[in-house]
């Protein structure tokens, strides 16, 4: 099997898995409750809290766990949007935003009445700088840019933006970047709220974070026992949260290590899929490595198929809207083909993928094109 779809979920990390099993069965405890057992689970919880704080170099209060980076993107968009809408009903996004993003800014101009200016981008799917700075008005609260995309892996330059933002203290910013923590080098030190997901970095599916700067307050999405500050109510997912500290950790440790690794797979598979016919890259040169996008000229939907039943699994656009549609608004944003955006195939590595797994992959690719009518 070779498995290329590790920017829609990875294998979980077989250490991180086993102090899971030993946390769900020592520490069963609602971390909410005042007896000893309930204190001994805060207490570690805490312990997680305060790591995780000092790996993302903010304040452990500024550390909300969720259930993934589509609640942590709901939370901070809807919850800036609706506790700061007296001071402006104006928002910002792009057009390439993961869908729990996207239609987060929707339904806020859909059914809450707030403006939104979607920030298109360039043909490396890239936001447009100036177009960025025009579009701020005195009524905007909110600007979200992803900090590097799903489908393409291009990354935005997060730093400049922050610098922009500067000058309008009002304007919170938030940044997705599940696709970037633990792999790229980016500094978020002027970011208002990050989001991240454990399943991305060889962690457990329905575990995230939202980071959120002390000086930002958020509307909560949910009432209830006010934990996660208010911010998040609901008994906490101890055993998850703690072995997400872990899965930070682990990623964060071996970042730059298997950054270099696999840039050579990336490297290596742009030069062999470059030498196959009728394929085309929609990944920019300089895209996150770990994501390499790319069309044929054949449908992507019977190549996928064709690789599938040769064990090797590779997704057409995104996971989270591939079984719907095929055709990638993110494409088409870049100025791609209907065609092009209707039939991209997108590989994804993480840190076991090896070279000679891109070899059979760029073979077996060359076969099924060859192959298919
Ligand atoms: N944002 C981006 C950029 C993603 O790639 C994903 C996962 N596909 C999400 C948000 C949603 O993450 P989760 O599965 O943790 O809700």
């Amino acid at each position: 099997m070779i498995y290329f779809d590790n920017a829609a979920t990875t294998p979980i990390d077989k250490s991180v898995l086993a102090s899971f099993n030993d946390l769900v069965n020592k520490y069963f405890a609602n971390p909410s409750s005042s007896h000893k057992l309930g204190l001994e689970t805060t207490k570690i919880e805490e312990m997680a809290r305060n790591q995780i704080a000092r790996l993302m170099s903010c304040l452990p209060e500024e550390v909300i766990f969720t259930s993934g980076a589509t609640e942590s993107n709901n939370l901070a968009i809807k919850g800036v949007a609706f506790k700061y809408q007296n001071r402006g009903k104006h928002i910002i996004t792009s057009t390439i935003e993961h869908p729990s993003v996207y239609n987060a800014f929707k339904c806020l101009e859909n059914d809450f009445g707030f403006q939104v200016s979607y920030i298109p981008v360039d043909s490396n799917g890239v936001i447009e700088l100036d177009v960025l700075k025009k579009s701020i008005r005195e009524d905007t609260i909110l600007v979200s840019i992803m900090s590097v995309n799903n489908e393409v892996g291009s990354i935005n330059n997060i730093e400049e933006i922050a610098s922009i933002l500067k000058d309008y203290p009002k304007i919170m910013f938030h940044t997705d970047a599940t696709q970037a923590i633990g792999k790229i080098d980016i500094n978020y030190s002027k970011v208002d709220l990050i989001s991240m997901s454990a399943h991305k970095l060889h962690g457990f599916k329905g575990s995230g974070l939202l980071i959120k700067r002390k000086r930002v307050d958020l509307m909560p999405l949910s009432s209830g026992g006010g934990q996660e500050f208010g911010y998040r109510s609901g008994t906490n997912n101890f055993p998850y949260e703690v072995s997400l500290a872990k899965t930070l950790r682990l990623a964060l440790e071996s970042q730059k290590d298997n950054y270099i690794h696999v840039k050579k797979l990336y490297d290596r598979t742009r030069t062999l899929l470059a030498q196959i016919d009728g394929i085309t890259f929609n990944s920019p040169i300089d895209s996150s490595p770990y994501i390499l996008n790319f069309c044929t000229k054949k449908k992507a939907s019977v190549v996928q198929e064709a690789l599938s039943l040769r064990g090797i699994f590779v997704s057409t656009k995104s996971a989270c809207s591939s079984k719907k549609n095929a055709y990638s608004s993110v494409i088409a944003s870049m100025g791609k083909s209907t065609f092009e955006a209707s039939n991209s195939i997108r590989i994804s590595f993480a840190r076991e993928n090896t070279i000679e797994e891109v070899e059979e992959f760029a073979k077996n690719l060359k076969e099924v094109l060859q192959l298919i009518k």
